[in-house]
């Protein structure tokens, strides 16, 4: 058996003196004595893995319904990505992968069903009520609503994890986060960047002619294959090489001038700890030029993906259905699980049925909806 703080030496060793070092955590909610040989975060990274809302990823949308195909990502295979990213930035930093880890599966937890569109419509659902948000709702999940110990919710994580994630649904907060937190939020945007510019091409939303237009793709296709750019249109196998070439193109380029950029910041003020990191204000940046290219795209997606008619008509129906189950639901709470019936004494019957509804797949959501609306049933199941 390895000894008791082995993962402690690790991380001396392994990690830069501005890392979040598992020793110097914060600790729990509740007190937990130590692992004999998983470090806090890795035990974080656990719990997260193993809950029912991460397994959840898999039934929620990123962009792109279930119906669309198999081959654009889902909440899951997306969160798979940033973690991937996260993890790589994170090891050429020599920060704690654990931590990034842990950060980067849990980010996405609290996103509702129907994407960014079920989003919209909670929060105007519940606009008085303490609003709702997809970030805010990860801590309530994992403090909460997830049930993994006899003797109370939630599943304990530690300080650095909460506040992490809470960081996320407060960007304007002047605090400056620790680097594991920032290099996630990074990873995040350049993952959905590239992934879904490679799910709209895949899916026929977008074509070549069009984004070839855009200075960034110009540039990156010019690298990949020296100013003769494919034709790659269809579905043939040309297509989809020429595709993939380009999706790791835009990562390939984005990861690697951030980690340049954010090892020269590093170097220059050199802080002692990761307090000193904070309280410098540091924030790791990708160059200018890069930051501009992928403001440049985002803006493009925005115009020509998210807002494409094929997935506003899909948005529009989705969340007429979430309207109708709110509405419903929140005039007799009594129908709701005994779990969430049992939030009415703190909470409105509104938020109560926020975090119900929040909690579901897509699927679940659409099979609540016959239940409830088309079958008038007057029993609503739990997810738990
Ligand atoms: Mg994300």
């Amino acid at each position: 058996m390895p000894t008791d703080n082995a993962w402690a030496e690790r991380e001396q060793l392994l990690l830069a003196p501005y890392a979040m070092f598992s020793a110097n955590s914060q600790g729990r909610e509740r007190h937990e004595p130590p692992h004999p040989y998983r470090s806090p975060f890795q035990r974080d990274r656990d719990r997260i893995l193993h809950s029912a809302a991460f397994r959840r990823l898999s039934g929620k949308m990123q962009v792109f319904t279930g119906d669309m195909g198999d081959y654009h990502r889902t909440r899951l295979t997306h969160t798979h990505e940033v973690a991937s990213i996260a993890r790589t930035m994170g090891r050429v930093l020599r920060l704690n992968e654990d931590l990034i880890e842990a950060l980067a599966l849990m980010h996405d937890i609290g996103h509702p069903p129907y994407g960014h569109c079920g989003e919209d419509i909670l929060q105007r659902c519940l606009a008085e009520h303490g609003g709702f948000s997809h970030n805010a709702f990860a801590l309530v999940l994992c403090r909460h609503l997830e049930r993994r110990y006899t003797d109370y919710p939630g599943l304990n994580l530690t300080a650095e994890v909460l506040s992490g994630q809470a960081h996320r649904s407060d960007k304007d907060s002047s605090e400056t986060p620790l680097l594991e937190v920032q290099v996630v939020d990074t990873a995040d945007s350049f993952a959905y960047n590239a992934h879904d510019l490679d799910d709209a091409l895949k899916l026929g939303l977008l074509d070549w002619k069009t984004i070839i237009e855009l200075p960034v793709i110009r540039q990156l296709t010019e690298r990949v294959w020296d100013g003769a750019w494919p034709t790659a249109e269809g579905d043939g196998e040309h297509a989809a090489t020429a595709r993939r070439a380009l999706v790791h193109a835009v990562i390939d380029s984005q990861v690697a001038d951030f980690v340049q950029q954010a090892s020269t910041q590093l170097g220059q003020i050199a802080p002692a700890d990761c307090t000193a990191a904070r309280q410098a204000g540091l924030r790791l940046r990708a160059s200018p030029e890069v930051r501009a290219q992928h403001e440049e795209l985002s803006a493009f997606l925005f115009q020509n993906v998210y807002r494409h008619p094929r997935l506003v008509a899909i948005r529009e129906q989705a969340g007429e259905r979430l309207q109708q189950l709110f509405d419903s639901l929140a005039e007799t709470p009594a129908r709701l699980p005994k779990r969430f019936q049992q939030l009415l004494g703190e909470h409105a019957p509104e938020q109560a049925v926020g975090y119900y509804l929040a909690g579901m797949t897509d699927r679940f959501c659409d099979e609540l909806y016959q239940r409830l609306i088309v079958q008038r049933q007057t029993v609503a199941p739990d997810w738990a």
